[in-house]
This record gives structure tokens, sequence and C-alpha cells, in this order.
């Protein structure tokens, strides 16, 4: 692997490092392996790039088709169910979706959707106020979608992106979940 440039300070720069190598960013891991030099993980994510390019890096940080969304639809598929991914007729357009079923999942990232008890989910020091107004925001949106979803008859299964490490496991819960 190539090494990582050593200064991420312009959009241009992170234009020149990243031409061809990655089409559209997908995950902060990704961003991370891509650009990073060990130095900058150490920052929270929030602290590593000037402000004016932070929105815009936060802005290229798809929170769907994650790697943890991508390992519940294999562990799904490999039990053999039928599912319909982001549906936008249902609250919250849930990342998997199985209509015969009636069932509904969202798979969370830990920090974005602030998983209780987790440590991916603490909040970054600097700009605390912004982060919490923000995290806050996702976590209710959340409940009111899990709500509607209910409301409307459908069973609805939060999946954190710390628990789709283990496949055994998340093929377990898919199976109570769905059976
Ligand atoms: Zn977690």
């Amino acid at each position: 692997m190539k090494s990582p440039p050593r200064v991420i300070a312009t959009k241009a720069r992170f234009d020149k490092a990243n031409r061809g190598a990655c089409r559209s960013i997908r995950s902060v891991s990704c961003v991370r392996m891509r650009i990073a030099p060990t130095w900058l993980t150490r920052l929270p994510l929030a602290d590593r790039f000037p402000p004016e390019h932070r929105s815009w890096l936060m802005s290229r940080i798809s929170q769907k088709n994650t790697m943890p969304e991508m390992k519940v639809r294999k562990a799904a598929h490999a039990l053999g169910f039928r599912f319909r991914l982001h549906r936008k007729d249902l609250p919250g357009k849930p990342d998997v979706v199985f209509p015969s079923r009636k069932a509904a999942i969202f798979v969370h990232g830990c920090f974005w959707h602030q998983h209780p008890g987790c440590r991916k989910a603490s909040i970054p020091e600097t700009r605390k106020d912004f982060w919490l107004a923000k995290l806050q925001r996702n976590v209710h949106r959340d409940v009111e979608n899990v709500e509607a979803l209910t409301t409307r008859g459908w069973k609805v299964l939060i999946v954190w992106e710390c628990e789709t490490r283990d496949t055994d496991i998340l093929t377990g819960s898919l199976l109570r979940f769905l059976r």
C-alpha cells in the first residue's frame, strides 16, 4: 500500500490524494485508511480537519451501504431470507426490510446513533455542545421512526455496528428476529 500523504489541509489535496482510489467515500474507516497518517487517527474525527473542510468531509461520509450493513445483508442472505433495501415509503427508510414478515432492520453506527454504554459512542471534546445536539437529534429521530413503524404493525430490530463483528452471534439474532 502506498504511504498516505502527510498533510491534509485542503480539499484540493484531499482530491489529489484520492483521485481514482476511492470513487465515493463510504465510511469513516475508509477515510482513515485512504488518507490519514497515524498521528491524525489519534484525534477524534471531528478534530482532524480544519472547520471549513469538516462539513464537506462529513457530507462525503455516506451512512448507507456501510460495512456493518453489508454484514447484516450477507448474514440474512445466507439464511435464505428475501429482503429489500432502504425502503423510502417506510419511516426512517430502514436499511434492510423483509416485506413478507413485516420486519425491518436498522443498522446503526455506534457513534452516530449513540449506542448506549458503547465505547464507540463517546462524544468528542471539541465542540461538545454541537455534537451533543446533533447526536441527540439522531437518537430522537430513531425513537420516532421505531414508534412509527411499530404503530403500522411492523416489527423492528436495531443492529448496532459493534454487534456485527461476530457473524455467528449476528446470524443468531437475525434468526430469532425473523422466525
Ligand atoms: Zn456499539
